[in-house]
């Protein structure tokens, strides 16, 4: 990305401004076509407001260009063009947020401030192993000083960069790649099987239709199971290997040999079947379910917080509806 490793506050604050509620592909052209036009925060605060409209075009939530505007004018005017160099300033500027004001504070200024975006949430949660919702009120507090305690105070800008990093390229949203994880020997939700639970979001617990992926992982005729410990429906009953999405997965062999290799190190598997999708119908929810039963030759080694059952023993644990009516058709 063009503003990474960027020093200059004006550079950093305008790429801020153009990817709250846009993607990074899309914000990028954006980001190159206003700084070209304005290189300076002197060149943008004595643009025509039309100017500036039409140079924005096509990424919707004009408040944020307003902001952009009345900002650039204000320091110029009020500051004598100079960025202000503290938090405390940089949150009052209109349309900077706490985390942008922490981008800028610690990107521009090497000031101790933890950015805390997606990622970070993500890597947090994950690595931690906590499992309450990141953006209810009590969670964001949490996370946000847990960020902070993290946060290397010396190297706040590196440090901030690397997390976000981290959580974009290793540690991502689908598919993490658990396999070549440098953190992979402290991370809490990889030695309890909870990686494809965490982060928890109150949008989602409460979204009407959720996607659960479950994987039937057999070896020896023994089948992985675990139980569910997130504070989430379902909790204490057993379950497969689970990977819930926000949509209907269409499954082939390609796409499941991926997440295995990325995610538990396993490259030799054979598909045994995969099921028809699912329903179950809860009070606020309904849960599509989908069955993928795989069959290994090698014990797989990185499986963590479940254990190996035969189907005598599973039919004594209690499992939800879902997996309950469709535990008779595994044939092992
Ligand atoms: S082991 Fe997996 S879940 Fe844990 S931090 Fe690494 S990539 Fe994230």
């Amino acid at each position: 990305m063009p503003w990474k490793g960027e020093k200059k506050p004006y550079r950093i604050w305008l790429s801020e401004i153009i990817l709250q509620q846009t993607r990074v592909e899309q914000g990028m052209g954006y980001y190159h076509r206003f700084i070209e036009q304005y290189p300076t925060i002197q060149a943008l605060a004595k643009a025509p407001d039309q100017q500036v409209f039409k140079l924005w075009e096509g990424l919707g939530y004009y408040n944020r260009c307003r902001n952009l505007l009345h900002t650039a004018r204000e320091i110029v005017e009020k500051r004598n063009g100079i960025f202000p160099d503290t938090y405390e300033e940089l949150i009052m500027l209109k349309g900077v947020g706490p985390y942008t004001a922490a981008a800028i504070a610690s990107f521009a200024y090497n000031l101790p401030y933890a950015v805390v975006d997606g990622n970070v949430f993500r890597v947090l949660a994950r690595y931690m192993g906590i499992d309450i919702a990141t953006d209810s009120t009590a969670g964001k507090k949490i996370f946000h000083d847990l960020a902070y305690q993290m946060l290397d105070k010396k190297e706040p800008a590196s440090y901030n960069q690397a997390i976000m990093d981290f959580g974009a390229t290793i540690c991502k949203p689908m598919s993490p790649l658990c396999s070549v994880c440098p953190l992979q020997s402290g991370c809490a939700a990889l030695a309890t099987g909870k990686v494809n639970q965490l982060p928890l979001k109150e949008k989602t617990l409460q979204r009407r239709t959720r996607f659960f992926n479950y994987f039937i992982l057999e070896y020896r005729q023994k089948i992985w199971v675990q139980q569910r410990m997130v504070k989430d429906i379902w909790q204490h009953l057993f379950e497969f290997y689970l990977l819930e999405t926000d949509r209907q997965v269409h499954w082939d062999a390609f796409l499941i040999q991926n997440c295995l290799k990325n995610q538990l190190n396993i490259h030799e598997s054979t598909v045994k079947k995969i099921s028809e999708s699912l329903v179950q119908q809860l009070t606020h929810q309904q849960i599509k379910g989908q069955f993928i039963h795989l069959q290994f030759k090698q014990k797989p080694a990185s499986l963590k917080g479940g254990e190996w059952k035969t189907k005598a023993q599973i039919r004594e644990l209690a499992f939800p509806k879902l997996i309950a009516s469709y535990l008779p058709t595994i044939k092992s």
